[in-house]
């Protein structure tokens, strides 16, 4: 089982909390997106000789901006590049600003077979804060026209904690998202990262800066709530109905390989991960002369072997966060020393409550879950290089617009 993620780095507006990579100039489109299809070609054996694709995920930036003859051209080239799965999962993130009834229709005759949509908030004011490219009318219109155009696998993005954010206006949002019965959400902590403009605004006076009280208090309702509601939390910032788990990100926190095309993106092949180059002249640059992937180490991407201890430490991160927990077994096999020293370094969150262990799997408990990095990082392995030279959450693969912070 592997997957491919494409990015794609452009967006209409800059949102204020943001720190991908994108650009609001789509001067470069063209360009870019023929950059990829030269990727896709050259990394065809990254996965081995004759890889089963079973998800597709496209994310940026915003992949909704693609024209549907863009999208036709990418994923031809996936087709005839790679064998993809009759059933694979194959996921573009929309704004609701971008779905208006012709790209609709244009994405139901497209392969993509799973809509993941960027609403965030349903109130004007959270959206201003925010500086989001659509109306909170706009965002409930978007929900029902791709429902009624069929699209059933759906999943929104929440973001919760922001000052603009009360909770009656939280519960507002999350209940919204399940009446219309969508099946799936990703719920995230407004977190003000380093150079982005929310936090120059903050530094400024001229924004409401974030609570972490309210943002925890706020997490233990959305828990709540998901829960009376029947879906499963089966990562932190994820819930679904069952059967309705991505299988593109849960493929992530399995360890599963995946290649990563597309300015930023990041890959990994079960010993190394690698990253492209997070600029998109360069990255268009080096594609146009390339003849061989390997030659353009350096000047188009890096590659990071991991050490056993890295090989740990990412595991406990990942899988402390997620439903399938740590399990003995798996523990066992990364080194009995590491075995020993998570029992070690659990026992007191054992003792505490904090995480719970059931036949060889030890999981979060609901308070665990606030604390789920600290407790992880108090799990990990000392390894100096690692830990001055790379940090694992920056290097967490898939988007996480937002983490914890508690
Ligand atoms: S949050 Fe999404 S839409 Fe907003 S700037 Fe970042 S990538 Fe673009």
């Amino acid at each position: 089982m592997a997957g491919i993620y494409l990015h794609i780095p452009f967006c209409k507006q800059a949102c204020h909390y943001c720190n991908f990579h994108f650009s609001t100039s789509l001067r470069l489109k063209a360009d870019l997106l023929e950059a990829v299809r030269r990727e896709i070609v050259l990394r065809r054996h990254y996965l081995g000789q004759a890889p089963r694709i079973e998800s597709v995920y496209l994310g940026g930036g915003t992949p909704s901006l693609l024209t549907e003859a863009e999208l036709m051209t990418l994923f031809e080239q996936l087709d005839t590049t790679f064998t993809l799965a009759s059933d694979a999962e194959i996921t573009l993130e929309a704004n609701p600003d971008d779905l208006g009834p012709q790209k609709v229709d244009a994405l139901r005759r497209s392969p993509v077979n799973r809509l993941s949509i960027g609403l965030q908030s349903f109130s004007e004011e959270d959206l201003r804060y925010f500086n989001r490219a659509h109306t909170a009318d706009e965002a409930v219109r978007c929900l029902q026209r791709v429902q009624d155009a069929g699209f059933e696998d759906l999943t929104v993005d929440l973001i919760y904690g922001a000052p603009t954010t009360g909770d009656a206006q939280w519960a507002a949002n999350v209940q919204q998202v399940l009446d219309l019965g969508i099946p799936h959400l990703s719920c995230y902590a407004l977190t003000v990262e380093p150079r982005t403009a929310l936090a120059h605004l903050i530094e400024k006076g001229k924004a409401r800066p974030v609570d972490d009280e309210q943002s925890a208090r706020q997490f233990e309702l959305l828990m709540d709530w998901m829960s009376a509601a029947g879906y499963e939390h089966y990562e932190i910032s994820n819930f679904a109905r069952p059967g309705h788990r991505a299988r593109h990100n849960s493929s992530y926190w399995l360890g599963l390989p995946y290649l990563g095309l597309g300015p930023s993106a990041h890959s990994f092949d079960g010993q190394s991960r690698q990253w492209n180059v997070s600029h998109n002249p360069r990255y268009i640059k080096s594609l146009k002369a390339a003849e061989q992937w390997a030659g353009l180490e350096h000047e188009l991407w890096e590659r990071e072997m991991l050490t056993p201890v890295r090989r740990y430490n990412e595991y406990v991160l990942t899988r402390l966060r997620t439903a399938w927990g740590c399990t003995a077994e798996e523990l066992k096999a990364l080194g009995e020393g590491f075995w020993a020293h998570f029992r070690r370094e659990a026992m007191p969150f054992l003792q505490n409550g904090l995480v719970s262990e059931q036949e060889g799997v030890y999981r979060l408990s609901r308070r665990g879950t606030l604390l789920a990095d600290r407790i992880a990082s108090d799990s990990f392995v000392d390894e100096p290089e690692y830990m001055t030279s790379s940090n694992a959450a920056e290097d967490r693969p898939g988007k996480q617009p937002g983490c914890f912070r508690f």
